[in-house]
């Protein structure tokens, strides 16, 4: 049975090119890029290179990039010098959105034990954050504010809010964030023309590896380093990751690439195909579609079928998809991002993620939804097969 992938928000398979970069890195320029002999040498330029190609992609210069090992560690990056930057400042508030990224919560968390005192962010029904509380606890006492471009469940863009949130940040000189992981090459602006001071990105949501990521640094910002070494400017230390790097590099210039070829355009129309066939033959109800979302993402849910039911359902069926919640010992908790746009516990549950991806085909999209209609469909009487609608 072929299989279907619609997680691309989860992980994005690697191009053939990301294979052959990734190969080389550890076939041929395998030496450390700080050593002066040759063979480091190479490995530097290789480095250089892929620091140029994926400033290109982010629209950024290359030396404001920090290369780490994923999204989550550039989030903590730039959490852990907000702290150390207000602790000498005396700014002692850090300001995040409700509906961050859970590893970012968590480390906010952690740090308010360090004491900082964290605050979320409300967000709206329509999952858009709450410009006007945002800006009202704006303040020069702020260390931080965090909030994430495009989430990964709703796919719900918060460029407005990060406009809103810029110039009144600077005023104040408190750094803005952007976890922008699902964003990147899916429409985000570029980087110097977004006006966030921070940015996060991860390699494997567009074809990279895994465990490498970037945090984007503004120049002229005065970021201390919250992991101080040799490596990266003195901003990060450690070895650098040479495969990971390198196929961070070649998939951002596939990427690039494919957006030039009107890749978003594309998978808008399959995206809304898929969303449309899935209303019309289910009576799915999208979630956040009502505003300005990622164009691969659609996440809804078909009221009275169970997300985790219905995933095991789709993939019984050949198509791989996710829901919006956290799986913690096999009981599946709601989204926090869904309850705080005011679902319920029991709607949040239902959540049903897609997300197209560079591989994803017309013929996809109509064998999944085929599939969907058999799979997730109500009951056709056969005592073999156990309902898949789970009582509210
Ligand atoms: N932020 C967001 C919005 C994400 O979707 C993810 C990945 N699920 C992360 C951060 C973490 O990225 P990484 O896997 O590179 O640590």
């Amino acid at each position: 049975m072929r299989l279907i992938y619609l997680d691309h928000n989860a992980s994005s398979p690697p191009p053939p090119a990301v294979l052959q970069a990734v190969a080389r890195a550890l076939v041929d320029d395998w030496a450390n890029p700080s050593s002066g002999h040759a063979p480091g040498q190479a490995a530097r330029r290789l480095l250089v290179q892929s620091r140029a190609q994926v400033a290109d992609l982010v629209g950024c210069r290359p030396a404001e990039l920090v290369f780490t090992s994923g999204a989550t560690e550039a989030n903590r990056l730039a959490l852990d010098g907000a702290l150390a930057r207000g602790a000498t400042q005396g700014r002692r508030r850090l300001l995040v959105s409700a509906i961050e990224h859970p590893g970012l919560l968590a480390h906010a968390r952690l740090l308010s034990d360090q004491g900082l005192a964290v605050e979320r962010l409300p967000v709206r029904p329509d999952g858009r954050l709450d410009i006007d509380t945002a800006l009202a606890r704006l303040d020069s006492d702020v260390a931080l504010v965090s909030v994430m471009a495009a989430h990964n469940e709703t796919g719900v863009w918060q460029l407005d809010a990060l406009a809103a949130l810029a110039p009144r940040a600077r005023a104040l000189g408190v750094p803005l964030h952007s976890d922008a992981t699902q964003a990147l090459a899916r429409g985000l602006p570029r980087f110097d023309a977004l006006g966030v001071d921070l940015l996060s990105v991860s390699a494997h949501k567009i074809g990279g590896p895994k465990g490498v990521g970037a945090l984007v640094v503004r120049k002229g910002l005065d970021w201390p380093a919250a992991w101080p070494g040799q490596q990266e400017r003195g901003r990060r230390a450690g070895t650098e990751n040479m495969p990971g790097i390198a196929g961070f590099g070649a998939a951002a210039v596939c990427a690039a690439r494919r957006l030039a070829q009107g890749e978003l355009d594309r998978l808008e129309g399959l995206r809304d195909r898929l969303e449309q066939g899935l209303v019309a033959s289910l009576g799915a109800q999208p979630i956040g579609a009502a505003v300005p979302r990622l164009p691969q993402t659609t996440l809804l849910r078909v009221p009275g079928l169970h997300a985790e039911a219905a995933l095991a359902r789709l993939q019984a069926a050949g198509v791989a998809a996710s829901s919006g919640a956290a799986c913690a010992s096999g009981h599946a908790q709601a989204s926090h991002a869904l309850l705080a746009m005011g679902l319920d516990a029991a709607a949040a549950l239902e959540a049903l993620r897609f997300s197209l991806g560079a591989g994803t085909t017309r013929d996809d999209i109509d064998a999944a939804l085929a599939a969907a209609a058999v799979a997730l469909g109500p009951p056709r009487g056969d005592p073999s097969i156990p309902p898949s609608r789970s009582p509210r």
